[in-house]
């Protein structure tokens, strides 16, 4: 390593730590807004949002214990703390031993905090643990406190996201060239094959990708299965990971694109067309200051006015992050507004049970005056004869 990059790395570093300290100054002034003492961060994306560790989903407890007034410690199983990277300026580590009462532990460094968020995903047979170990606390999901602040991307979450964006959609244009074959192959093996692109592009790891051929079209979530693709078919590809830039925690990707194999009917055809004027409409209405139901329902009134709308039964985005599911949703009831630095994802679909479908998705990002798309493969119906 130069001089130059050990500077570089350095910096780099003390950047991100700048950003957590920030980010824990705000959960902190939230939590006091909100009458909470302490946030306890178990498993789920609070953790490395915070410190930039993330716990394995394994049964022996990893608790970050972030008090409104005295400093972080960060609990770890001790055969995990050679992952943690410590960091003084954030949080201290405390490894507990197999044999040790975690529960007990947690319950000391609370002391006498009473009003207690605990976050999302933290396992049941923990959260039980520590409210019979405290038994006059309050308990709050955390999302309440942290889901508005982690919602807000920073420039550097920003870049993470524009970055995870810019790999899937180069599979994405692999996908739409006919680069990637279809026609006689299972749905799970071009399932398989989107996955290892993505990797191949820089994704740490493959968090879904759905291929739903013919009739699986229809169904939003379908599980890639053996099905053969057939010639003719609209065939639906979700595809996201997770990457990492630089050292910080991994950020989501999460693009959907349809091709048919083979020249599409008028039914298809006019089909697409709605559904593509309801994405480029939903994404035309995002800026500052408009509700998210109201990107929702941009896309949808279009839809729902083509006659299709028993076939789009979803909503139209939800926020992503560190997870691909987070603040905020895009869906009829939210009346929160968009803010600057709100990432989310734009996607209708147009469902025909048991014959075909059609979806498109786009990761968007809020900015002072507009939108800012970070996904850019094309949206144009793209026949794959291959
Ligand atoms: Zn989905
Ligand atoms: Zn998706
Ligand atoms: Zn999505």
């Amino acid at each position: 390593m130069t001089a130059a990059s050990a500077f570089a790395a350095g910096g780099a570093a003390s950047a991100l730590t700048e950003a957590r300290s920030a980010r824990m100054a705000r959960v902190r002034e939230a939590l006091a807004s909100a009458g909470l003492d302490a946030l306890l961060c178990s498993l789920g994306a609070d953790l490395p949002w915070l410190t930039g560790y993330e716990a394995m989903p394994l049964e022996r407890p990893t608790v970050l214990v972030l008090p409104v007034d005295a400093d972080a410690t960060l609990l770890v199983p001790r055969l995990e703390a050679p992952r943690v990277r410590e960091d003084g300026a954030l949080f201290s580590l405390r490894p507990w031993s197999d044999g040790e009462d975690a529960v007990a532990i947690v319950a000391g460094l609370v002391g006498r905090a009473r009003h207690l968020a605990v976050s999302d995903r933290t396992w049941s047979s923990l959260l039980l643990g520590l409210q019979g170990a405290m038994s006059g606390a309050t308990w709050s999901p955390s999302s309440t406190v942290v889901g508005p602040l982690r919602a807000l991307k920073d420039e550097s979450e920003i870049a993470a996201l524009a970055a995870a964006a810019a790999a899937a959609d180069r599979v994405a244009a692999a996908l739409l060239s006919g680069e990637i074959a279809l026609l006689g192959r299972s749905e799970a093996d071009v399932s398989a094959e989107l996955g290892a692109r993505l990797v191949a592009e820089g994704h740490a790891k493959v968090n879904f990708a759905i291929v739903g051929s013919g009739p699986n079209a229809a169904s939003p979530h379908h599980e890639p299965g053996d099905r053969l693709i057939g010639r003719g078919e609209t065939v639906v590809c979700d595809f996201g990971g997770t990457l990492h830039l630089g050292e910080d925690a991994g950020y989501c990707s999460d693009i959907t694109r349809t091709v048919v194999t083979g020249e599409p009917g008028s039914e298809v055809r006019e089909l697409y067309e709605v559904l593509e004027r309801a994405q480029a409409a939903a994404v035309a209405t995002v800026r500052p200051g408009i509700a998210c139901e109201d990107v929702d329902r941009a896309g949808r009134s279009i839809i729902d006015a083509a006659g299709y709308r028993d076939h789009f039964v979803h909503r139209i985005g939800h926020g992503i992050g560190i997870e691909e599911h987070e603040d905020p949703y895009m869906v009829e009831g939210n009346t929160a507004l968009v803010e600057a630095g709100h990432a989310f994802s734009v996607e209708p679909g147009i469902y025909v049970s048991g014959r075909f479908g059609a979806r498109v998705e786009d990761i968007v990002v809020a900015t002072g005056t507009g939108v800012r798309p970070l996904n850019r493969a094309d949206h144009a119906l793209h026949v794959v004869e291959a």
